[in-house]
């Protein structure tokens, strides 16, 4: 039984950025208004996200980190409207079998008194002490796959773009959370901690992109503006699609392109994914086929070069599926086609 909760917990937890992904969200989901990521040895000895958000309540203790316990959906209906990032209640659950985990937690209603929870691997919960906690929540991964000893393996083999994937994926957060702080570090065993990133509560995305990337990349950008419109397409494509979203196929589809695009700065040669960002309503998401039509109309200027990228489409949430993968990075655009070929025609 142990055994095969940790099978499945490996297949949420799957490497060092889908950890600070689940983390990061759930601070977003509690309100945050500032995130700090705190990595150690570049998250192999630890992974560590503190937030001022609201909190967990002491009800919820026993729960929190049994599978399937999630306080955020509250029916079915709200699968298809989804304002918060999680529903599945498996990160948590998930780092108890895979990891040494703890967490800390003040609220304000409870006079913020700080408590520190420790759990079995099972994650039953085994203690709630009192202890110094700032207010918010903060959660503790340490030696993450110590139990899954080929994994860890990989993992240590590979830290270095591990840890550059992380680090992607914190600044798509960090852009596109206006209003949240950020601060993302790293601590070598005996080194200083060196900060890798920080934003402040800024009020506009492109004064996150400035905090990220530095002052250059603000001069070379322009707003993106879009607004695409594309006919109804002749029926659902896929299974999926069938299953998720029946409305959307006779409906003509309206998609809102925001963000910032610069001139060409970066050389072929040189790969810069992470300078190209997608989102689907503020969420981030991997998009490569949007990213391949963008650098064609580059290229068919005769440009050798691709730009930097910010965008965020705008669309009914009929028009997409998020639930394709575990980690809901994967989004299926029920329109991609369609969607490209207007997109190449409005650049
Ligand atoms: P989900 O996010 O799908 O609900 P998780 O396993 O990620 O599932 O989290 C389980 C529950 O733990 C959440 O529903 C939430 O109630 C609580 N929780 C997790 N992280 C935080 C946090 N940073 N602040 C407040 N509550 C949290
Ligand atoms: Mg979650």
């Amino acid at each position: 039984d142990r055994s095969v909760h940790q099978i499945q917990s490996g297949q949420v937890i799957v490497d060092l950025q889908s950890v600070v992904k689940e983390l990061v969200e759930n601070s977003l989901d509690a309100g945050a208004t500032s995130i700090e990521v705190r990595l150690k040895n570049h998250g192999l000895d630890a992974i560590e996200v503190q937030d001022n958000g609201k909190g967990i309540s002491p009800e919820d203790f026993e729960t929190i980190a049994l599978k399937h316990y999630t306080s955020k959906l509250s029916s079915y209906d709200d699968l298809n409207s989804l304002d918060t990032f999680g529903f599945r209640g498996e990160a948590l659950s998930s780092l108890c079998a895979l990891s040494n985990f703890h967490i800390t937690t003040a609220r304000e209603q409870d006079g913020a008194v700080g408590k520190k929870l420790d759990f079995e691997l099972s994650g039953k919960l085994k203690s709630a002490s009192v202890s110094a906690a700032p207010r918010g929540t903060t959660i503790f991964v340490e030696n993450i796959f110590h139990n899954l000893p080929v994994r860890r393996k990989e993992l240590e083999k590979n830290i270095k773009r591990e840890y550059g994937k992380a680090l992607g994926l914190l600044y798509q957060y960090a852009c596109v959370s206006v209003g949240v702080r950020f601060s993302v570090s790293n601590q070598m065993p005996k080194g200083k901690k060196v900060v890798a990133f920080s934003t402040k509560s800024n009020t506009t995305t492109k004064e996150n992109i400035t905090n990220v990337f530095g002052a250059k990349t603000l001069l070379a950008l322009t707003k993106l503006d879009l607004y695409l419109e594309m006919a109804p397409s002749v029926g659902p494509s896929t299974q999926s699609a069938r299953n998720w979203s029946t409305q959307a196929t006779n409906r003509s589809l309206e998609v809102h392109v925001q963000g910032h695009i610069s001139k060409p700065i970066f050389g072929e040669g040189r790969q810069a994914p992470d300078r190209q960002m997608f989102f689907v309503n503020s969420r981030p998401c991997q998009l490569p086929q949007v990213s391949k039509a963008i650098n064609e109309v580059y290229k068919s200027f005769n440009v050798s070069q691709t730009p930097f990228i910010f965008a965020n489409f705008v669309m009914d949430t009929n028009a997409y599926d998020v639930n394709v993968s575990p980690d809901k990075r994967t989004i299926l655009l029920h329109d991609q086609t369609a969607l490209l070929e207007s997109l190449k025609n409005a650049l």
